[in-house]
């Protein structure tokens, strides 16, 4: 049989990374699979969506490559949906059909019931539960209603509830955490259509996911505690579940759960910060999951080819920033210096660094320069910033701490002679000759340096000054020499 995944976000805003993470999950079982990956749009909240939230989940889904094989997908335009797929539609708002003919099966055969309590009584019914520390649920008050006594209120407004069965447990066989038991007393009777004629997400969850032969259900944990519901759904229909795995937690460094408070998590802005997407997804995948190697590497070919979901973990997987700052050094460092460029260009352009009388060759060095410490491209600049500004240094910075300021002037003032005459402003040859220039003149190292280089930083802490001098080169390089040589008069 054909695996088939869905992933099922409902379209509420933009789609975190811990969505993102269920999206490649289910994408990754099913390839590994040779299966079919399925998005199917869970709307059924109303109240709760957020317009063209729905579009924008599907790009964030493209911008990590990972398209779906059938259901909702973008348009030629790729900016509108479209849906493909013969188990359509795979909006749930468009099924709503389906779902009623559905739910008059479950309340012809006593599964579903008519429930007419108000939002009154539900809240009293929840503050006396509480005061009296009693399990909370509905009390199953319309469940006693005679078929005669419904009838005749049925015009009023009601849901429609499942008659869970009392006692007994109910055991979900979940493929990361093994056999998880509920008691089927304490689910108590849900809603499976609203006031509205709407399913709710229980009752639509399970109708698509037979419908549309869903083979296995990836989601993540908070989604366990619902399985019960989903199982006895399944078993009042008689129909044979999928196969369902939970995936863990993500967790900040402090193990508390990932949240907006910790910064922008929304899958997307981990691409506008400048994380290139082949290392989100390479850190992503390894959140709750690894192959048992001690890889941390893994392009998206390696993972399909490796991913076995019964290998995820329980516990919470932590989002450690810095192993992503790390991948996506390694990453990045894989392009050409042309690519680089161009991946970077925008990011300078957003931080005011812009330079367009420069040649190749300064910003190959420039790029070189954030290349060896950048983390996400967003941080640009913070390197090489200096390069794009005129340089003031700060007098009292130019000084070598074992010289004074006259001296410094002095030495200076012989650099700028000396490297008038100089011919080769590449960096090898600049550090050969000066370092040789430094002996014959009987000068310290840090004499000649240390001056040389805020001069052509502007920084205490900067690159060497070869590397400085060759970015810069003649022109600008005596004219920052000088400039420095001037502060200290
Ligand atoms: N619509 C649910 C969500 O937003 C999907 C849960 C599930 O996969 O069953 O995450």
């Amino acid at each position: 049989m054909t695996e088939r995944t869905r992933f099922a976000p409902s379209p509420t805003g933009e789609l975190h990374i811990g969505g993102v993470r269920t999206a490649l999950y289910t994408f990754l079982h099913a390839r590994h699979n040779d299966g079919v990956f399925i998005v199917r749009l869970e709307d059924t909240d109303q109240a709760r969506t957020v317009e063209g939230s729905d579009v924008r989940i599907l790009q964030t889904l493209r911008e990590f490559g990972l398209d779906p094989d059938e259901g909702m997908c973008l348009d030629e335009t790729g900016e509108a949906l479209t849906q493909k797929g013969d188990f359509g539609p795979y909006r749930q708002s468009e099924r709503l059909a389906i779902y009623k003919k559905h739910a008059e099966t479950l309340l012809a055969s006593g599964h579903l019931y008519q429930c007419f309590c108000t939002s009154e009584r539900l809240a009293e019914l929840k503050q006396k539960q509480q005061q009296e520390k009693t399990q909370l649920g509905y009390d199953g008050l319309c469940k006693t209603l005679s078929a005669e006594e419904a009838r005749a209120k049925t015009a009023e407004p009601h849901v429609l509830r499942f008659a869970m069965p009392e006692s007994g447990d109910i055991v979900l066989p979940d493929l990361v955490r093994g056999d998880v038991v509920f008691d089927a007393a304490q689910v108590g009777d849900f809603v499976c259509v609203k006031s509205d004629g709407f399913p709710t997400y229980h009752f639509a969850s399970v109708v698509d996911d037979h419908e549309m032969q869903i083979t296995t259900v990836i989601r993540g944990v908070e989604w366990t505690s619902s399985s019960p519901k989903h199982l006895a759904l399944y078993d009042a229909f008689g129909w044979q579940p999928p196969r369902f795995a939970h995936l863990p937690v993500l967790l900040n460094p402090d193990k508390t759960k990932l949240s907006k408070r910790q910064g922008d998590v929304d899958g997307i802005a981990f691409i506008q910060k400048g994380y290139l997407p082949e290392a989100i997804i390479n850190f992503i995948a390894l959140l709750g999951w690894n192959p048992g190697e001690n890889e941390e590497v893994y392009s998206l070919e390696q993972l399909i080819e490796k991913f076995d979901i019964t290998k995820a973990q329980k516990a919470g997987a932590v989002f450690n920033t810095e192993k992503l700052d790390w991948l996506n050094r390694h990453y990045f460092a894989k392009y050409s210096p042309e690519q680089q460029k161009e991946l970077l260009m925008p990011h300078f352009e957003r931080n005011g660094l812009v330079a367009p009388d420069q040649s190749d060759e300064w910003w190959e060095a420039v790029v070189q320069l954030e290349q060896e410490r950048i983390a996400k491209f967003s941080d640009v600049g913070e390197e090489s910033g200096f390069l794009f500004r005129e340089i003031s240094p700060n007098p009292q910075e130019v000084v070598w701490k074992k010289s004074s300021a006259e001296e410094t002037q002095a030495v200076l003032a012989k650099l700028i002679s000396f490297l008038q005459m100089h011919e080769s402003w590449k960096k090898e040859d600049l550090e050969t000759e000066i370092k040789e220039w430094i002996t014959q003149e009987g000068l310290g190292n840090g004499d000649v340096l240390w001056p040389m280089r805020v001069a052509l930083s502007g920084k205490a802490k900067s690159p060497d000054p070869f590397t400085l001098a060759e970015i810069h080169q003649k022109e600008k390089t005596i004219r920052f020499l000088q400039a420095a040589h001037d502060t200290l008069a």
